[in-house]
């Protein structure tokens, strides 16, 4: 539907005489103006004022506002866009139910990193750019009846990369979580490890992989969700240790990049490689789930999994 009235406007704004009736022979030369401004006027009032976004998957046209409250998905093709951490916690939990925890944590620049641009002047920007204070959102919220820690990252914060303040905040939030004996879900999209921050990001890999052994000491259930891309370092830790990993369509999930890989093992990759799809043929995740189907298929999986927990409260 969008896609038509675009045209239409294109249309009529380039040939205005064109969505008339033909014209009568010779009119005068100043007539057909007046209509004309008219005609511009409600044309004006006709054009959102949002801007549009091509698929690139299936090059339709999206109008954004229609592309927002379809949570970022095609339309026509389903192609999954990447969504900020705020929108999708939105889009999970029940209204006014998330607590976010650590909300004020910002990264210190231990190593004084400088490169084209500083690291301080760099978070700065971003932090500005995304009015996030670094690319995880974590809290404890309610999704349908369960009460979950959660955790959600953000790609446009410096690649979603995993620097110290990602790394405590998720550690904070499964520790909450083992401590409440609540669930937890990471949404996870991430360029990897943040260079930025040398050792100090690399070992916020055992360091939540440790507080997940915990959690799962605690026999409560974990569920990773990746989305496009989760890379590196994120997915060599918490990331690829869930109870359940589920990925949305489409999404890339790997360790290297696939050209590093082919230049590395001098062979022909196999078609479909790193994708979601490709990773659940061969047993990686255990499901797809489309982004709007996303919360209720959390809601099954909890059920499931705290089951025995429901029972052994009844118990008492
Ligand atoms: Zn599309």
């Amino acid at each position: 539907m969008a896609t038509t009235t675009f045209t239409k406007k294109r249309l009529g704004l380039e040939t205005p005489e064109s969505a008339a009736p033909p014209p009568p022979p010779g009119p005068p030369a100043s007539f057909p103006k007046k209509p004309k401004i008219g005609q511009t006027k409600a044309r004006k009032r006709d054009i959102p004022e949002g801007l549009w976004t091509k698929c690139p998957k299936c090059s339709v046209m999206l109008y954004d506002k229609e592309l927002d409250e379809n949570l970022k998905v095609c339309q026509r093709c389903h192609h999954h866009f990447p969504i900020g951490a705020r929108e999708r916690i939105h889009s999970l939990v029940e209204t006014c139910s998330f607590q976010e925890m650590d909300a004020e944590m910002t990264s210190v620049d231990v190593l004084e990193f400088t490169g084209v641009a500083s690291y301080a002047t760099k978070l700065q920007d971003y932090q500005k750019s995304t009015g996030l204070k670094d690319a995880v959102i974590t809290g404890v919220g309610k999704i349908n009846s369960h009460k979950v820690a959660l955790g959600v990252m953000d790609f446009n914060f410096l690649g979603g990369s995993m620097g110290s303040v990602v790394g405590e905040k998720l550690t904070r939030m499964i520790e909450t979580g083992t401590d409440r004996g609540l669930p937890v879900i990471i949404i996870s999209t991430s360029g990897g490890a943040r260079m930025y921050e040398g050792m100090f990001s690399l070992m916020q890999m055992a360091k939540t992989c440790g507080a997940l052994a915990y959690h799962a000491k605690q026999k409560l259930p974990y569920l990773s969700v990746l989305t496009h891309p989760t890379t590196a370092g994120v997915m060599a830790s918490f990331a690829s240790v869930g109870d359940l990993i589920i990925a949305e369509p489409g999404a890339m999930i790997g360790f290297a990049g696939p050209r590093v890989i082919k230049d590395t093992t001098q062979s022909e990759l196999p078609p479909g490689f790193q994708t979601a799809e490709f990773l659940l043929e061969h047993g990686l995740i255990d499901a797809i789930v489309h982004r709007k189907e996303m919360k209720e298929r959390l809601c099954y999986y909890l059920d499931f999994l705290t089951e025995g927990q429901r029972q052994m409260a009844a118990l008492g």
